[in-house]
């Protein structure tokens, strides 16, 4: 009894010294107990995909984008479309579990890229499977279609060329762009690209295949697949996060993190 005053004594104090703080102290109390959690969702095979709930509530207000920005998010709009797209097509060919899964991934990678097009009121319309607004896209897709349909090797280098072009454009975009949301997007999609480089050399590995890159150097090639799976940093969740999938992730606190609260 004598225990439970107590307890009912210092939640009042607590209650009411919460209600004397201005609101700017209270946004760091909380960024204190801020939440946090990975945008991340990686398997053992290394399929690894955007949790969208999380990323919603990672991004922040931001002004609009430049063009360069808008340019970028266009092109790789395009690029996880073919991703998805060849490995569809390389799975009805081979029946094969890796690019089923990865297949699945690149489709989730392609609506965190419309979910951004969207939230900045630009066009994020997705063509038909195998068809591309971009030309050089279009030729690559038939390209690639064909050297993988050759055998499952070719289609495990095939997976390993388009990984690494993955790499290297996203690395290049990630080097100009200042929008928040857009980097936080390409730096999770970068590493979900060197996770399915490394599920595609294992593959290559396995029928001792060695696999030469073509868009990265071998030194940044080696660099990536001698090293383990990635899994995403944990990142403060503003908004409606649902945690990662794995029973670690917390629910956001619903504060915005517009950064109007500065000391
Ligand atoms: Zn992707
Ligand atoms: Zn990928």
């Amino acid at each position: 009894m004598k225990t439970n005053m107590k307890t009912l004594v210092l939640i009042g104090v607590l209650f009411a010294s919460t209600l004397a703080l201005s609101s700017c102290q209270k946004e760091n109390m909380n960024s204190e107990n801020a939440q946090y959690a990975s945008l991340l969702d990686v398997t053992a095979d290394g399929t690894t995909s955007v949790i969208e709930a999380n990323l919603k509530s990672a991004m922040i207000t931001t002004t609009s984008l430049t063009d360069g920005e808008l340019a970028s998010l266009l092109k790789m709009k395009e690029e996880e479309k073919l991703a998805r797209d060849v490995y569809t097509a390389l799975n009805q060919k081979w029946n094969n579990t890796i690019f089923s899964h990865i297949s699945t991934a690149e489709s989730n990678h392609l609506n965190a890229i419309v979910l951004l097009l969207t939230t900045y009121g630009a066009d994020a319309t997705v063509g038909e499977p195998g068809v591309f607004a971009n030309a050089e896209f279009q030729t690559l897709y038939t390209k690639l279609v064909a050297d993988g349909s050759a055998a499952i090797e070719e289609a495990y280098k095939t997976g390993a060329l388009i990984e690494e072009m993955d790499i290297y454009d996203l690395n290049q975009s990630l080097s100009s762009v200042t929008n928040a949301n857009v980097s936080l997007v390409f730096e999770n999609l970068v590493k979900g690209s060197r996770n399915h480089l490394r599920a595609f050399n294992r593959q290559l590995t396995a029928l001792g295949i060695v696999y030469t890159p073509v868009y990265l150097s071998q030194g940044d090639y080696d660099l990536i697949v001698n090293s383990s799976m990635e899994k995403g940093k944990q990142y403060r969740m503003n908004g409606n996060g649902q945690g990662d999938g794995n029973g670690k992730g917390q629910k956001g606190n619903g504060n915005q993190g517009n950064g109007t609260c500065v000391n």
